[in-house]
């Protein structure tokens, strides 16, 4: 049996940004700690009160990110192309993670698994489960594309007495987790993660959905690809494919009105702390396909790679392009207003990044960038008094090769 969470399903998941962070503080992602029995360990876990992610690292890996790729992706022991064979077309990419958690189950590794439904009546709206059986793991398969509290599970993981579980979630929930992993009384924890960038509440998402597709309510799928596009398949089957550059963001209020606040204080796309993450960002085209990556990052990561392993297939990497040049005038792009383009010019725009864009594992260097730039200026203009508790170091060194730009654009270091 499901047991599900005992909070209200219009308070978990369909309340508008306002009404949801009210008496939070300013930064909270609704990661699930300060609605069930954990909220009194907030200051101690929360992303958004004290970044403590090298702290974490440094206890998981015995050390910190090395200069290079791990400063963008995290410490790894591997990392992997991989597809589920044979694909599951009704997952997110290949449905790995929803095969990961039902083979713990399946093998007795596990007494539980903490992953994401649909809540009923609805295709997107998140509700956060402790799922016992295989099937029920594999029923959270497919991103519900918005904020959700999972870690509220913890209550029902300690209720039933639960010593071997594991979760699966996104990078603000796994700082948390693994900040009170010690005080949880488990005797075995798998984490396995999702990237996330760019997350926003259902109603939020909602509104997205209204003005990027012609047809909102009939998009089963959706995904920002590798190709510079939004692709939104429809239930006949249909796909249909959006420019990012002909998305209105400024129709939607901007970016700032769009996603929370605290997605947009967010450092960790690659979610650097779990045992193993399983996104697209760097995995090579076309979608079709299905090709997704994999980190490694831990021993019990290796663990949950040799379980899966007979069931997968292994591809490998492509990379091209350079983006450098694009990156240095994104700064420039962050000073300024953001004002669509006339057609004409996003036509060409789109057809540029598309045939002369970074590709390939140089296409998610430049967008995870991107996302470290515009959250490091998004936190100095709004919660400057905040950015040395929840900016960490390995951002500064990132980004070190643009600070020269930064200064010039800015006029104040790009170092704290
Ligand atoms: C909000 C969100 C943003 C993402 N952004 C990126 C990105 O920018 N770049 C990238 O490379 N990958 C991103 N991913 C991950 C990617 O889209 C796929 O989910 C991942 O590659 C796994 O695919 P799969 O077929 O193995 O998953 P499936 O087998 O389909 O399983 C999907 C799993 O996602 C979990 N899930 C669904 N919705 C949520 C949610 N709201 N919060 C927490 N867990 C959830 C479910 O529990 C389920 O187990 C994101 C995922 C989510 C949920
Ligand atoms: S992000 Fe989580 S820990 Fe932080 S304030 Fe929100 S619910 Fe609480
Ligand atoms: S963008 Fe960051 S803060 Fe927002 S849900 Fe994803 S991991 Fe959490």
């Amino acid at each position: 049996m499901t047991t599900t969470t005992v909070r209200p399903l219009h308070e978990i998941a369909l309340l508008s940004q306002a009404e949801r962070f009210k008496g939070r503080p300013k930064l909270c992602s609704d990661c699930g700690i300060c609605g069930g029995e954990l909220r009194p360990k907030m200051a101690q876990s929360c992303v958004f009160v004290n970044n403590k992610h090298e702290e974490l690292e440094l206890k998981l890996h015995g050390r910190n990110r090395r200069d290079g790729d791990e400063l963008l992706f995290g410490i790894s022991r591997a990392i992997h192309v991989i597809r589920m064979r044979p694909v599951n077309y009704e997952a997110q990419w290949s449905g790995v993670i929803t095969t990961m958690g039902a083979l713990l189950l399946e093998q007795g590794l596990v007494e539980g698994v903490i992953c994401t439904h649909a809540a009923p009546g609805t295709r997107w709206a998140p509700l956060p489960v402790l799922a016992r059986t295989p099937e029920e793991v594999r029923a959270s398969a497919g991103n519900k594309p918005c904020i959700s509290p999972n870690l509220e599970i913890l209550d029902q993981v300690r209720a039933s007495g639960l010593k071997r579980i594991a979760f699966i979630g996104t990078g603000c929930q796994v700082h948390a987790l693994r900040a009170l992993e010690d005080e949880l009384g488990l005797e075995r924890l798998y984490v396995i993660g999702l990237p996330c960038t760019d997350n926003t509440s259902y109603p939020d998402l909602l509104r997205f959905l209204k003005i990027a597709s012609k047809s909102p309510d009939t998009v089963v799928h959706q995904e920002f690809m590798q190709d510079f596009r939004v692709w939104f398949r429809h239930e006949n089957g249909t796909i249909e494919k959006v420019n990012f550059v002909d998305l209105d963001v400024s129709g939607l209020g901007g970016e700032r009105a769009m996603f929370p606040a605290a997605c947009m204080s967010c450092f960790d796309y690659q979610n650097g702390l779990t045992d193993l993450t399983v996104g697209y960002l760097g995995a090579p085209l076309p979608p079709e396909e299905r090709w997704q990556w994999m980190f490694v990052r831990t021993e019990r990561g290796e663990e949950l790679f040799e379980l899966l392993r007979p069931h997968l297939e292994l591809g490998t990497y492509s990379e091209g392009g350079n983006r450098r040049p694009g990156i240095k005038a994104y700064i420039g792009m962050l000073r300024r207003p953001k004002v669509r383009p006339a057609a004409p010019i996003r036509k060409f725009v789109a057809w540029m990044q598309r045939t002369k864009g970074p590709k390939g594992l140089e296409f998610a260097r430049s967008v995870i960038e991107q996302k470290l730039l515009r959250n490091l200026v998004f936190v100095r203009d709004l919660h400057g008094r905040l950015e040395g508790r929840i900016v960490p170091g390995y951002v500064y060194r990132a980004l070190e090769y643009t600070a020269e730009v930064y200064e010039q654009e800015f006029e104040r270091p790009l170092k704290r």
